[in-house]
C-alpha cells in the first residue's frame, strides 16, 4: 500500500487538507472545509476528478477534524504515514519544522498570544489528528521558522528593548515555507547553488510579504510582530504611522482594537477601492475607469517596489526579483507597473514572457540581465508534505 502524508492547514475558520505523496508531489486528496464553526459549514473534497461534499455531524474545529480524519483514514489504497500541520507563529523557539511532541505543543502554546486567532487553531488540529491517529506522528511546520536567520539589525524595532526581553516585540515575518521554497525554485532556474544567489521573493496573494534571502536564508522582510505590517495586501493596510490609531480612535468615537480591526479587515485594496479585496476585481474595476481602483493598484505595486529596493540592503546585489501567490503568479499587470518602477536595478519587462506569466521561458518575464524578474508558483503545501516526510522516516520503505 502507498504511503502519503496528511497536510493540515487548520485556520480560525477553514480547514485545508491535503494527502500527499512528498516525493512526486502527487495530491491523493484534497480538501477545503470553510465556514467552520458556523451552521453553514461546507465541506468539498476532490480525489482525481471526482468532486464531492462531506458532511460533518458536528460544525466545530474538532467535528469537522474528526470527519475529514475519517475519510482520509478510509481512503483505499493509500495509507497516513505522518501529519504535517502548518503552524502559523513559532516564535524565536524554532527555526525549523519539528516533530510534535509535550514540549513542542507547550512551546506553541507560549506563542499563542503573538498569534492569537491563528495558533489556537492550529493546535486543535494537531490534538484532533493525535486523538483520531494514535501512532501517527505528527510535525509542525512553521510560517516563521524561515525567517528566523534574520540578524537583529532586520528584526529588531527601535522600541525600549525591556519590550523584546519581556514581551518578545520583534519582527517575526510570515509566509515562511512559500519565501523558503521559491527562492530554492529560483535558484533552480538560475541554474546556480541557492548557497550563491541574492534573491528577493515577493509572495502576493491575499497576504503579501516580501523577504530578502541572501545564499537560501532569510536576510529580512516585510512583515513583522504580526502580518499587519509592511506591503499593501488584500484587507490589511501593511506599513502605517501608529498615531493613526489613537487619532482615528478619538475622531470616530471608537477605540484602538476598532481601528486596529479594520486595519487588518477594512483596509488595503478593499480599504482604497472600496470595492474589493480580491486582485481580479479591483483591476476589471480599474480598467473600466474607476479611478479609486487604479489608485489601489498604485498604492499597491509602488509600495512593493519601494519593498524590493529596500531589500536589496542586506543582499548586497540583487540576482532575481521573484514573483509568487495568486496575484504574483497571475497579475501581468502588478508585475509589469512593479518592474516599471525598478528599472533603475537592471530589471526590464520582457512584455511576451510576462503576458506568459514566465511559463514559456523558465519563469522569467523579464529580458535577459543581470538582474532578472521570475515568476516561480509557490506550493507551501509540498513543503509541509517534505518536511514532514523528512522528520518521519518511511518505515514501510526502510524495512524492504
Ligand atoms: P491566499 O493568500 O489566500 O493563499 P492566493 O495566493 O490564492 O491567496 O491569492 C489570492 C489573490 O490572488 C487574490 O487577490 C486574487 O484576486 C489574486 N488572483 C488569483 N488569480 C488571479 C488572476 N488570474 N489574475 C489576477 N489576480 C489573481
Amino acid at each position: 500500500m502507498a504511503t502519503a502524508v496528511l497536510v493540515l492547514n487548520c485556520g480560525s475558520s477553514s480547514v485545508k487538507y491535503a494527502l500527499i505523496d512528498p516525493d512526486s508531489g502527487h495530491r491523493h486528496l484534497v480538501g477545503l472545509a470553510e465556514r467552520v464553526g458556523s451552521p453553514e459549514v461546507s465541506v468539498k473534497a476532490t480525489r482525481g476528478s471526482d468532486s464531492y461534499q462531506v458532511h460533518p455531524q458536528d460544525s466545530s474545529h474538532a467535528g469537522v477534524l474528526t470527519e475529514v480524519l475519517r475519510e482520509v483514514s478510509e481512503l483505499p489504497g493509500v495509507s497516513v504515514r505522518a501529519v504535517g500541520h502548518r503552524v502559523v507563529h513559532g516564535g524565536e523557539h524554532f527555526a525549523a519544522s519539528v516533530l510534535v511532541d509535550e514540549g513542542a505543543v507547550a512551546a506553541i502554546k507560549a506563542v499563542t498570544s503573538l498569534a492569537p486567532l491563528h495558533n489556537p487553531a492550529n493546535l486543535t488540529g494537531i490534538e484532533a489528528a493525535s486523538a483520531a491517529l494514535p501512532g501517527v506522528p505528527q510535525v509542525a511546520v512553521f510560517d516563521t521558522a524561515f525567517h528566523q536567520s534574520m540578524p537583529p539589525s532586520s528584526f529588531r524595532y527601535a522600541v525600549p528593548a525591556r519590550w523584546y526581553r519581556e514581551h518578545g516585540v520583534r519582527r517575526y515575518g510570515f509566509h515562511g515555507t512559500s519565501h523558503r521554497y521559491v527562492s530554492e525554485k529560483a535558484a533552480e532556474l538560475l541554474g546556480r547553488p541557492v548557497e550563491e544567489t541574492c534573491l528577493v521573493t515577493a509572495h502576493l496573494g491575499n497576504g503579501c510579504s516580501a523577504a530578502a534571502v541572501k545564499g537560501g536564508l532569510s536576510m529580512d522582510t516585510s512583515m513583522g510582530l504580526t502580518p499587519l505590517e509592511g506591503l499593501v495586501m488584500g484587507t490589511r493596510s501593511g506599513d502605517i504611522d501608529p498615531g493613526v490609531l489613537p487619532y482615528v480612535a478619538e475622531r470616530e468615537g471608537s477605540d484602538l482594537s476598532a481601528v486596529l480591526a479594520a486595519l487588518n479587515k477594512d483596509s488595503g485594496l478593499l480599504g482604497l477601492s472600496e470595492l474589493s479585496n480580491d486582485m481580479r476585481t479591483v483591476s476589471t474595476a480599474a480598467r473600466q475607469g474607476s479611478e479609486a481602483a487604479s489608485l489601489a493598484i498604485e498604492v499597491f505595486c509602488y509600495r512593493l517596489a519601494k519593498y524590493v529596493a529596500a531589500l536589496t540592503v542586506p543582499l548586497g546585489r540583487l540576482d532575481a526579483l521573484v514573483f509568487t501567490g495568486g496575484i504574483g503568479e497571475n497579475d501581468a499587470w502588478v508585475r509589469s507597473k512593479t518592474m516599471a518602477l525598478l528599472g533603475f536595478l537592471g530589471i526590464v519587462e520582457d512584455e511576451a514572457a510576462n503576458a506568459e506569466h514566465g511559463r514559456a521561458s523558465s519563469g522569467r518575464v523579464s529580458r535577459a540581465g543581470d538582474t532578472l524578474a521570475l515568476v516561480v508558483p509557490t506550493d507551501e503545501e509540498l513543503v509541509i508534505a517534505r518536511d514532514t516526510a523528512a522528520l518521519v522516516p518511511d518505515e514501510g520503505r526502510s524495512s524492504r
